[in-house]
């Protein structure tokens, strides 16, 4: 099953605070190497930002949160 909303970590800006680990009930975390890791994306609830509006390091994307401009040729004369 696709499932197009759920978390994404930057490790890069990840500090490990857990916030975004404590917010979520839905076992969409586990924690590995002492930082949060998303094993579980089909219980992220779709349109939620809870962790990552906590998250004090931005850290956090979601990936059905890209809006897309395409162009399409077949309208062009
Ligand atoms: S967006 Fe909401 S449901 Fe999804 S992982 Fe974060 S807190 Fe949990
Ligand atoms: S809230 Fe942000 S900085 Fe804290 S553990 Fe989660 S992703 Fe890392």
């Amino acid at each position: 099953m696709s499932k197009l909303w759920y978390p994404m970590i930057n490790q890069s800006k990840c500090v490990g605070c857990m916030a975004c680990y404590d917010k979520c009930k839905h076992g969409v975390f586990t924690i590995a190497n002492d930082k949060p890791k998303v094993i579980h994306r089909e219980g992220c609830v779709e349109g939620c930002h809870g962790c990552g509006n906590l998250c004090p390091q931005k850290a956090i994307v979601y990936s059905g949160d890209f809006k897309r401009v395409i162009k399409c040729s077949c309208n062009d004369d």
